[in-house]
């Protein structure tokens, strides 16, 4: 049994280290029955609307000044959020605001290097620059840190309150040295909820509330650079959601995570379970980043036991698209498969997936994930002989293969404490919300 801090400034006043407020911190010590690691990607469990309002929501509702006419910012009108914007749009805006090309890079600089969260905070800039981007009704885009979770290994999973009051989770995962972290990675959520429903996975469990806007994605490895005081050094879409539902946002992100907040191509993965014709336009974008399928079956048979979707993407099809993108990207694929114990952990199953991949081509490597239970699951843990005997097997055929380290904070632990203490309402089933019918149209 190990402890887990939780810091939880919803219910009393927060201080953690630069947010600049004062108070006692509230600290909730609870026990977990493991801290395991950051399981799939897709199973970090799901947090739903709260019913409080925040100050982000306060100044987005605000919204009602007529926008700003260069066609250079038009695209950014509706949302009027600076995170997100590249240099060249910031010093376009700056000069439909009256002001001189070089206060955009200046606004790059407080948004992106220095994460200043509010305008009136930018005090290198003219307070007539600050006051006609407010009178124009533009907001920084940041959103409050509602909670924050921390394991005992540095692990720190983040709740950020959205403009509607919806939360989502991010994780920052520092890997280091005594001297400190030496590699920093981001999962980020693309999605509030997910509607894919995989069978092992807390989101997909919970329902699906809407895709995240650009700003939402960014902000949240801002937010992970904040608090561990340093550079992210490497960014995983892993979080709630299914990003290629969701790819004009990610891939928009995408481009800010590179070029703003320099973080390399290759520093980046974006995982998905298989979303109909997405593989294939994410390749023609030609990005340098891994492209991480999860397939957690080597048939479609009992593919589609676990990852109810897959019977509309047949695994064929899967991997043919997976040929394409390291063909047309030059990228190895990653293929991610959570070993259930008694379901997808046996011997055969590994020759029948070494078959799969080397029918599909060269360029693959596969991550094992040994699942954590989660609470209310079916499925558990498998052991370590089986582990052993999985990579075993797919190595003698010349597969390379690793095994996800545990790391601090449990989905079932960490996670499903926060659920519990912070969901309120229920999300929208799938069933229920037209506009995720119509999301699912578009993709498929
Ligand atoms: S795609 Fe599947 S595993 Fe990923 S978040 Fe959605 S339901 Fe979970």
């Amino acid at each position: 049994m190990k402890s887990l801090e939780v810091l939880c400034p919803s219910s009393s006043p927060f201080h953690w280290r630069n947010r600049g407020r004062s108070g006692t911190q509230n600290r909730i010590e609870m026990l977990i029955p493991s801290m395991a690691m950051l399981q799939h990607a897709c199973s970090v469990p799901l947090i739903r609307l709260v019913g409080t309002r925040s100050r982000s929501f306060t100044i987005i509702a605000s919204r009602s000044v007529s926008p700003i006419a260069s066609p250079a910012v038009a695209s950014k009108m509706d949302s009027r959020v600076l995170l997100g914007m590249s240099e060249q749009e910031l010093q376009q805006l700056a000069v439909d605001l009256g002001q001189q090309t070089y206060r955009g890079k200046q606004l790059h600089h407080l948004i992106y290097q220095r994460k200043i969260k509010e305008i009136q905070d930018f005090s290198q800039l003219p307070q007539a620059f600050r006051n006609g981007l407010h009178e124009a009704g533009w907001s920084v885009g940041r959103s409050l840190v509602h909670s924050t979770v921390k394991a005992a290994d540095g692990t720190v999973k983040l709740l950020l309150k959205l403009e509607d009051n919806r939360l989502i989770e991010t994780v920052g995962i520092p890997v280091g040295d005594e001297k400190g972290p030496i590699r920093l990675t981001a999962c980020v959520s693309s999605q509030v909820g997910c509607p894919l429903r995989c069978s092992f996975c807390a989101t997909g469990k919970g329902g699906y509330s809407r895709n995240l806007k650009q700003h939402e994605i960014v902000e949240q490895v801002l937010a992970i650079e904040e608090t561990f005081e340093h550079r992210v050094t490497n960014v995983v879409f892993m979080g709630m959601g299914e990003p290629m539902l969701n790819l004009k946002s990610v891939l928009e992100a995408h481009r800010c995570l590179n070029k703003d907040i320099q973080i390399g191509q290759r520093m980046i993965t974006i995982s998905t379970v298989g979303v109909p014709n997405t593989i294939r336009k994410l390749a023609a974008h030609k990005l340098q980043s891994t492209l991480a399928v999860s397939l957690h079956a080597p048939n479609q048979k009992l593919r589609e036991t676990i990852v109810p979707s897959a019977r509309s993407y047949p695994l064929d099809a899967i991997m043919k698209d997976c040929k394409d993108y390291f063909l047309q990207t030059s990228r190895r694929v990653s293929f991610e498969y959570a070993l259930l114990a008694g379901v997808n952990d046996r011997v055969e199953h590994a020759i029948e997936l070494a078959d799969l991949l080397r029918e599909g081509g060269s360029g693959y490597h596969v991550n094992l994930i040994p699942f954590n239970p989660i609470e209310g699951s079916e499925y558990k843990r498998p052991s370590k002989k089986a582990v052993q005997a999985f990579v075993g097997a797919l190595e003698s055929r010349k597969v390379t293969v690793s095994v996800r380290q545990t790391r601090g904070l449990d989905a079932s632990a960490a996670c499903g404490q926060l659920r519990n203490k912070f969901q309120k309402t229920p999300l929208l089933s799938t069933s229920d919300d037209p506009r995720l019918q119509s999301d699912l149209a578009v993709a498929c």
